[in-house]
């Protein structure tokens, strides 16, 4: 059973464990719920660029930062439609659109995005969309229209929160990521390492979102992208340790969540990638673009792919369901077997027990 009532204090105590004891329990965990070798490949869409009125400090689309960014209209249907279809011919099984607004307002441009839902639906890939604050009946339209999952994360801890955003609250994020729970639409809802925050935050950032019940069924994780002209500029790059720990560690809280290596690969070698996938994470963005950061080519991760044996995931594969035993205990006790395998319940104790032997 899913544990929902995580202390910071228990999630400091897997953070900061030995790296290779934390590995092999993430591992563990991973191999419980989900296939090792299978990762799922998505590409990030930025259907409406820059302009935004909010503040959040990592942000280069935020109107009042002076960046390189270039600003664009909301892209059409068609246009959404060819790039969904360059993406899933290069492996890609979700779309993710995301909109640079405060929170989504009705009208015409919403009927488009309603619109470009309804089209990716039909190409038999997930498709997922980040547009800002949304109210209870906004989610239920995209429901509708064929939405399989919404993003909205939560950046960091609630105590961190005002240190990175003041334009909104972390409240008004629990309050979009509930009005998407009320409805089929999957939660997506992670946050960025590297802001400057402590290893507290963190841990408070994971207990957020794994007391939430049902937990998120995708959780990316994102090291900081410094880019100039943001009040982060100046942040060092996030090590690979401080990546791999925390992959790991939203494993271990989140079993059963897609975890997804996201913003900062372009930072990491192939070798610190693969330790994340050994540590849990299950899914990369694709595409030389994450909304306008860079990101590694798509030809350079399938190369990755065939070193590590590594197969990308297809679509609807799960919502996170339990890799369970093959036959149950009552079925191999009548073949006169003694049972062989671990119970999801208690896998890690016992491979841990057996490893002591
Ligand atoms: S992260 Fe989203 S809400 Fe924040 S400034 Fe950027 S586009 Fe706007």
């Amino acid at each position: 059973m899913t544990k929902h009532d995580w202390t910071k204090e228990e999630i400091l105590e897997i953070y900061n464990k030995p790296l290779m004891e934390l590995l092999y329990e993430a591992a563990t965990v991973h191999r419980k719920y989900h296939d090792p070798n299978a990762v799922q490949v998505s590409t990030l869409l930025s259907i409406k660029t820059g302009g935004c009125p909010e503040d959040c400090g990592y942000c280069p689309q935020a109107a009042r930062y002076h960046t390189d960014v270039e600003g664009n209209d909301l892209m059409s249907v068609q246009q959404v439609k060819a790039q969904a279809l360059r993406a899933k011919s290069s492996g890609s099984s979700r779309v993710c659109m995301g909109a640079a607004w405060r929170n989504v307002k009705d009208g015409p441009e919403f009927d488009n995005v309603l619109e470009m839902v309804r089209t990716i639906n039909k190409l038999d890939m997930e498709v997922c969309c980040t547009l800002g604050m949304l109210t209870e009946n906004q989610a239920q339209r995209l429901a509708e229209a064929g939405l399989y999952a919404y993003n909205h994360n939560l950046d960091t801890s609630e105590e961190y929160y005002k240190e990175v955003i003041s334009t909104r609250g972390f409240e008004d994020r629990l309050q979009t990521i509930d009005n998407v729970r009320k409805t089929n639409v999957t939660v997506c809802s992670g946050g960025i390492i590297g802001m400057g925050e402590e290893i507290e935050d963190r841990a408070g950032m994971l207990v957020a979102l794994s007391t939430l019940n049902p937990q998120p069924e995708s959780v990316p994780i994102n090291a900081l992208v410094a880019v100039d002209g943001t009040p982060m500029e100046e942040e060092k790059p996030v090590a690979i340790w401080d990546m791999i720990r925390m992959v790991a560690t939203t494993r271990i809280v989140m079993p059963q969540t897609q975890v997804r290596l996201s913003a900062g690969r372009t930072q990491m070698s192939r070798e610190g990638q693969a330790m994340c996938f050994f540590a849990g994470a299950n899914s990369i963005f694709a595409g030389d673009k994450l909304l306008t950061t860079p990101n590694p080519d798509v030809n350079e991760d399938m190369e990755m792919f065939k070193l590590l044996g590594l197969n990308p995931m297809k679509p609807f594969t799960k919502k996170s369901q339990p890799k369970t035993v093959e036959a149950s205990e009552s079925e191999l006790t009548s073949l006169g077997e003694k049972p062989k395998w671990t119970r999801p319940d208690h896998t890690i104790e016992r491979n841990l027990a057996a490893q002591n032997k």
